[in-house]
């Protein structure tokens, strides 16, 4: 199993990258990408320690852990610059916190996200149709949440991006430990999203894609 989202003490979650990357083995996870919420206070503080821990777990645990980063609450306008700046510190996996019905992120964040150098657009909440065609036209892939809160408009994400022709990837956004990847909350997840149950081996495909060449 892959997922590309998750957090560690390092923002809001609450395990340390160690024992995150750990449980996500013994889950049965082959690569698992840490993406603490970032800003322009702390993506330099956060992420050259991420990068190290990362390559000591690849290393000692058997499993690709990949340093990233979520960019959160971003101002729209500088989403581009600031993914730049991010991929200058390292980080392999960029995540963009959308536009979940849940939080008021900020208006237009899906529409410059999928036009900056990001690999995925998180719980986008009421994908419109041409933010989905912009991230089918520019490989930005769309995120299909277990989390309960964002994942409330799933259905409506899988239908837009579908149409557009953007493709779907499977993340947990973990915070606590409960939260990581399990065969009954795949399935869940699958059916509330409206897509079938062998959709997940193409949403994991979806992520190897991501993946290639950056381990
Ligand atoms: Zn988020
Ligand atoms: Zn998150």
């Amino acid at each position: 199993m892959i997922d590309l989202h998750t957090h560690t003490l390092f923002s809001d979650g609450v395990l340390t990258p160690s024992e995150l990357v750990y449980r996500a083995k013994y889950c049965g996870y082959t690569a698992i990408a840490l993406t603490d919420h970032v800003d322009y206070s702390n993506a330099d503080f956060i992420l050259p320690r991420i990068i190290k821990v990362c390559k000591i777990l690849s290393q000692n645990y058997n499993i690709s852990a990949i340093p990233g980063a979520e960019l959160t609450y971003i101002p729209p306008k500088l989403i581009k610059e600031f993914s730049a700046e991010c991929r200058k510190l390292g980080a392999k996996i960029i995540v963009m916190h959308g536009e979940t019905v849940s939080e008021t992120v900020p208006q237009e964040t899906n529409f410059y996200a999928v036009q900056a150098d990001i690999d995925i657009l998180a719980h986008p909440g009421h994908l419109s149709l041409k933010d989905a065609e912009l991230a089918a036209k520019n490989n930005v892939k769309i995120e299909i949440t277990t989390r309960k809160s964002h994942g409330v408009t799933n259905k409506e994400v899988a239908e837009t991006a579908l149409k557009a022709g953007a493709k779907l990837v499977l993340n947990t956004d973990t915070h606590v430990p409960e939260n990581l990847l399990a065969k009954e909350l795949i399935e869940k997840t699958l059916l509330q999203a409206g897509l079938a149950q062998d959709y997940y081996e193409i949403m994991q495909n979806n992520a190897k894609e991501i993946l290639k060449g950056r381990l």
